[in-house]
C-alpha cells in the first residue's frame, strides 16, 4: 500500500493522559504540516490530535505496523508558539504532554465545518425618512458587516421587534454566511480618560516597551482605585494599532468582572472576546475559531485562556496578579500568572502584572530589576485612602451568639443614619461552619470527606463545601437521638446578615456570596442595585474583594480579621494581608472618605500592624526575610506529591515504597508522607509529601527520577504540584 500512496511518517500528539506522541503514516497528498489538526485511528475509535513532528528521527516502530492518518481538518495549524508553550507547561508541571494538549483543545465540535447561518446587513437603499429607533439601528451598522438579529439588538439597544420590522421592509437584507459570526473590532478612536501625571508616566513607559517589540515584564502596582485599568487600557489601544495584533487579559474570575466589561465597552465600543470554562459550547467554539483565525483582537479570560491558539500575541495583562485563583489545583497543576510570563517570553511581547497588593514573588522580581516597576500612589480624583483601625475583641467582648461588637455597631448605625453604605466582610459561606449536638457533642461531618458540614439557611440544609454532599438539617441528633439539640456554631455570612437585620430592621441588605450569586446576570443585578443605592448593607465573602467600585460605600467592617492567619501555608500571612487590603480598598472610593475596622483577638499581628500603619514595606520585608531563611518560595523551590485512593492500605503501601526511594541529598528535603489535613476527600484517602529544595535544584528532574523508580501502582493516584498554593 505504501508504494501506491507515497507517504511520510508523522508523530501525532493526542489529547490523552499518557506521555508522548504516536507514530502514523500520512499520505503525502495531505501535505501535512507541523501543527495541523488531524483525525487518526485508535483501537476501536477515531480521535483528533495535532501533528507534532514530521519524519521524526527517533522513531523505532516498524513502518508496517503504522496506521494511516484518516483526514486533516480544515483549520489553520496550531500556532508554533502554542506548541512550544504546551511543551514548556508539560515539562514544568511534570505532566503528560497529552494532558496539556487536552486543555488547549477543550472546545466542542472545533473540527466540524460550522453550519451556514443567515445574518443581516444594512441594505444599500435606505429611505431618507426613518423613525428614530430605526435610525439608531442604521447608525450602529459597521460598514456592510452581516450580523445576527441578537447582535443588532444588542449594539443598537433596541428590541427584537424593531429589527424584525426592518427585515420585513428590506432595510436589513439577509446574507448566508458560513462560519461563526465575526466579533466587532474594538475601536481605539473613542474618547479616552484624561490621565493624571502619574498615570500618564506609567502608560508612556509601557508603550515604549511595547514599541521595542521584545519581552518585558512590568509590575503595575497602584493603590486600590488609582486607575490601573485606565493605564493598561492605553497599552491595549497601543497594541491594537497594529492591524493583526492580539491582546490577552487574564482576570481572576471572569464571571465577576461585569463592571470591568462595561468599562471596556465604553472605551473600545464593544465587549472583548470572553473565555472561561462556564461558557456555552457554542460561545466557546465561536471564541476559539475567532482566535485561531486571528480575528479575536482582545481576549479576556480565566487562566485557561493561556491555551488559546493566538496567532499574533502582542500584549499580555494579568489583572490582580496576586490572586490565588490563577493557580489550577487539579489535573495539570499550573499557576496561570507564572505561565502567562512564559507565554509572553515565548511570544516576545510585554506582560503587565497589575495589582494593589502584588505577590511577594512579583515584588521581589521587581526589586531585583527582573521586572520594571511602576507605581501609582494616589487614588483618582478627590478620593483618599480609607482610615483603618482594629477593634480588640478581648476588650470589646462579643455577646454569645453575636459577631458584631459594640463599637462596630455604633459606626454602622452612624453610617446608616448618614445614608451611606457599609460592607461587612467574612470569608465564610453559609450560616454556620459547624453544627454540634448540645447534648452529646456529636459534630455533623461529611460521610465522604473529613470535613464539617456547613449549615445553609437558604434551603435549610447542611452542605459539604468539598464534595457538594448535602442533607436536610436533621431534627434529632443522629448520634444520641435527642430532639432539637443540634446547634449552629460560629458565623457565616448568612448569620451575620441575620444579626444585622435584627439590629437594623428597616435596612436593606444584600448578601454577596457564591450561593446568592449564581450567574453573571444575578451578579450584575446585585451590582446595579448597590450602585443605585438600593442597598444599605452588604455582607460578603471574598467575592466582594474583586475590584468593585461602589461610590457610596464608606465603611468596611471585617468580622474576623484573624481568619486564615495561621496554618501550614507559608503564604498565609501574605494572603490575609492581600485580602484585607483589597476589601479595605472598597471603602471611600469617591468623594466621601472611607473607614475600615478589623475585629480581632490579635491586634498586634504583623498583618494588622502593616494595614493600619500603612507600612506594608516593613511587613513584606519581614515576610521575605523569613521565607529566605527557610528556603521557601520565591527563594527556594517547593513541590507537593499528593497520593490518594479509595483503599487506605494501598495508599499507605505506595507511600512507603516512595519514601524508600525519595531523593536524598543536601540541597533537597523531603517531608512526609503524612495524612493530608483533608485526609479523606470524595471517598479517597489522601497522603502528602512536601519537597523543599535550594533554588539551583531542578525539582522537576528530581521528581521524574523519583517516580520512574516506582513500580506500577493501581488504584492510587499521584498528583504533582510544583510550587503549591494549597496545602489541604
Ligand atoms: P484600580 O484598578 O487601580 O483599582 P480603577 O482603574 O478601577 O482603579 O479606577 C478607579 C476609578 O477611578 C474608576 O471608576 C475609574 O473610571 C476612575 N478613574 C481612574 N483614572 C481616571 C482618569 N484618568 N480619568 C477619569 N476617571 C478615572
Ligand atoms: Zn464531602
Amino acid at each position: 500500500m505504501s508504494e501506491l500512496f507515497p507517504s511520510t511518517r508523522v508523530q501525532i500528539l493526542l489529547p490523552l493522559p499518557f506521555g508522548g506522541v504516536l507514530d502514523y503514516l500520512a499520505d503525502d497528498e495531505m501535505h501535512l504540516r507541523v501543527g495541523d489538526f488531524v483525525t487518526v485511528p485508535l483501537p476501536g475509535r477515531e480521535l483528533q490530535g495535532v501533528v507534532w513532528e514530521i519524519s521524526p528521527e527517533n522513531s523505532t516502530v516498524p513502518i508496517e505496523k503504522l496506521k494511516r492518518v484518516i483526514r486533516k481538518a480544515d483549520l489553520p495549524p496550531l500556532p508554533a508558539q502554542l506548541q512550544e508553550f504546551i511543551e514548556w507547561v508539560a515539562s514544568y508541571t511534570v505532566s503528560p504532554l497529552g494532558s496539556v494538549l487536552k486543555m488547549a483543545l477543550s472546545v466542542p465540535r472545533k473540527f466540524d465545518k460550522p453550519k451556514k447561518k443567515i445574518f443581516y446587513r444594512l441594505s444599500n437603499q435606505l429611505p431618507d425618512k426613518m423613525t428614530e429607533v430605526r435610525k439608531k439601528v442604521v447608525d450602529v451598522a459597521i460598514a456592510d458587516m452581516p450580523m445576527a438579529v441578537k447582535t443588532w439588538c444588542e449594539i443598537a439597544a433596541v428590541g427584537e421587534g424593531v429589527i424584525r420590522g426592518m427585515i420585513k421592509l428590506g432595510l436589513l437584507t439577509p446574507q448566508e454566511v458560513s462560519g461563526e459570526e465575526a466579533f466587532i473590532k474594538p475601536d481605539t478612536t473613542l474618547k479616552r480618560a484624561t490621565l493624571s501625571a502619574e498615570q500618564k508616566h506609567a502608560a508612556d513607559h509601557i508603550i515604549l516597551q511595547q514599541r521595542s517589540g521584545t519581552y518585558k515584564a512590568v509590575l503595575l502596582e497602584g493603590v486600590t482605585g488609582s486607575g490601573k485599568t485606565e493605564v493598561y487600557f492605553e497599552a491595549i489601544a497601543e497594541a491594537l494599532s497594529e492591524e493583526t495584533a492580539q491582546v490577552l487579559v487574564l482576570v481572576p474570575e471572569i464571571s465577576l468582572t461585569a463592571q470591568w466589561l462595561d468599562r471596556f465597552k465604553e472605551r473600545f465600543g464593544t465587549e472583548p472576546v470572553i473565555w472561561h470554562s462556564e461558557m456555552t459550547p457554542a460561545a466557546r467554539r465561536r471564541a476559539w475559531w475567532a482566535t485561531i483565525r486571528g480575528e479575536a483582537r482582545v481576549i479576556v479570560g480565566a487562566r485557561s485562556a493561556l491555551f488559546l491558539p493566538l496567532q499574533n500575541l502582542k500584549l499580555v495583562i494579568v489583572d490582580e496578579e496576586h490572586s490565588q485563583t490563577f493557580k489550577q489545583d487539579e489535573g495539570v497543576m499550573y499557576n496561570g500568572r507564572d505561565m502567562a510570563v512564559v507565554r509572553a517570553v515565548q511570544s516576545h511581547c510585554p506582560i503587565i502584572l497589575a495589582s494593589a497588593t502584588p505577590s511577594l514573588e512579583t515584588l521581589i522580581n521587581a526589586q531585583n530589576g527582573k521586572y520594571d516597576w511602576l507605581y501609582l500612589g494616589e487614588r483618582h480624583g478627590p478620593a483618599e485612602l480609607p482610615e483603618m483601625s482594629s477593634l480588640d475583641l478581648r476588650i470589646h467582648k462579643l455577646k454569645s451568639g453575636t459577631w458584631i461588637s459594640d463599637p462596630l455597631r455604633a459606626e454602622l448605625s452612624e453610617n446608616y443614619t448618614r445614608g451611606e453604605q457599609s460592607l461587612l466582610y467574612l470569608n465564610r459561606r453559609g450560616y454556620a461552619p459547624l453544627t454540634l449536638c448540645r447534648s452529646c457533642g456529636h459534630r455533623m461531618e461529611c460521610p465522604h470527606c473529613s470535613a464539617w458540614l456547613v449549615e445553609h439557611n437558604k434551603f435549610n440544609r447542611l452542605e459539604c463545601h468539598h464534595c457538594g454532599f448535602h442533607i436536610r438539617k436533621p431534627e434529632v441528633c443522629p448520634s444520641c437521638e435527642k430532639e432539637d439539640s443540634l446547634v449552629a456554631c460560629g458565623p457565616g455570612v448568612e448569620r451575620v446578615a441575620e444579626e444585622l437585620q435584627m439590629l437594623f430592621p428597616e435596612a436593606r441588605l444584600a448578601v454577596m456570596s457564591s450561593d446568592e450569586i449564581t450567574s453573571p446576570k444575578a451578579l450584575k443585578a446585585m451590582i446595579v442595585s448597590i450602585e443605585n443605592h438600593e442597598v444599605d448593607f452588604i455582607v460578603g465573602t471574598q467575592i466582594v474583594t474583586k475590584g468593585y467600585h461602589f461610590p457610596m460605600l464608606t465603611l468596611v467592617g471585617v468580622i474576623d480579621a484573624d481568619l486564615g492567619m495561621s496554618g501550614a501555608d507559608p503564604r498565609a500571612a501574605e494572603r490575609t494581608w492581600q485580602q484585607l487590603e483589597q476589601v479595605a480598598g472598597r471603602a471611600g472610593r469617591a468623594e466621601h472618605p472611607g473607614r475600615v475596622m478589623f475585629q480581632t483577638y490579635q491586634p498586634g499581628h504583623p498583618v494588622l500592624q502593616a494595614l493600619i500603619s500603612g507600612d506594608r514595606d516593613q511587613f513584606l520585608e519581614q515576610e521575605a526575610a523569613s521565607r529566605e531563611a527557610q528556603d521557601l518560595p520565591p527563594y527556594g523551590k517547593m513541590a507537593s506529591l499528593i497520593l490518594s485512593g479509595p483503599d487506605k492500605n494501598n495508599v499507605i503501601i505506595i507511600c512507603k515504597t516512595l519514601a524508600k526511594c525519595a531523593p536524598h541529598h543536601k540541597d533537597i528535603t523531603v517531608l512526609g508522607p503524612v495524612a493530608a489535613p483533608l485526609s479523606y476527600l470524595r471517598g479517597n484517602y489522601r497522603y502528602r509529601f512536601l519537597l523543599k529544595a535550594k533554588s539551583h535544584v531542578s525539582i522537576q528532574n528530581e521528581i521524574r527520577h523519583w517516580l520512574n523508580q516506582m513500580p506500577r501502582h493501581r488504584g492510587v493516584k499521584i498528583q504533582i504540584d510544583i510550587d503549591p498554593y494549597s496545602f489541604y
